[in-house]
């Protein structure tokens, strides 16, 4: 059992893609264990990218994740990492595979509709930022 930090970042919220989000999740068997939305501060999304930091979109992206309300999931299941960034398709929507959420929504390389952990220790990381485990079921 693995478990993953999803985003549907302020553009996906904007645009009124939370349902469509939500529903391709489910129908591909990512299983919903914590969900809450959220509007992060500047200094918040810093700290979430820190990763980051040296990137030359660094500000861009920061600003861009605190420019409006995100929907924060957790996901659980077998192999739920590279299962749910399959189903995300490339960071670059041009790039993405046909029937994925970016292929299918995402209009710019930055404003990509989702976010995803893309390893375990990237996912610890990430879920314990947004969630205490009171809030994740089990
Ligand atoms: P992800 O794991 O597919 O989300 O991609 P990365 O970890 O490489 O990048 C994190 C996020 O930064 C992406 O989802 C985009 O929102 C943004 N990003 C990545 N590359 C670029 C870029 O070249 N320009 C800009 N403006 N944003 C980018």
């Amino acid at each position: 059992m693995e478990r993953t930090l999803s985003i549907i970042k302020p553009d996906g919220v904007h645009r009124g893609l939370i349902g469509e989000v939500v529903n391709m999740l489910e129908q591909n068997d990512l299983n919903i264990v914590a969900m809450k939305m959220l509007y992060m501060t500047k200094p918040q999304a810093e700290g979430f990218y820190a990763v980051h930091r040296e990137r030359p979109f660094f500000e861009s992206l920061t600003d861009f994740m605190s420019s409006g309300p995100v929907v924060v999931m957790v996901l659980e299941g077998e192999n739920v990492i590279a299962r749910y960034r399959d189903l995300m398709g490339a960071t670059n929507y041009k790039e993405a595979a046909d029937g994925t959420i970016r292929q299918k929504f995402a209009t710019d390389i930055e404003k990509n509709v989702v976010h995803g952990s893309d390893a375990p220790e990237t996912a610890s990381f990430e879920i314990s930022y947004f969630f205490n485990r009171f809030e994740i079921i089990r």
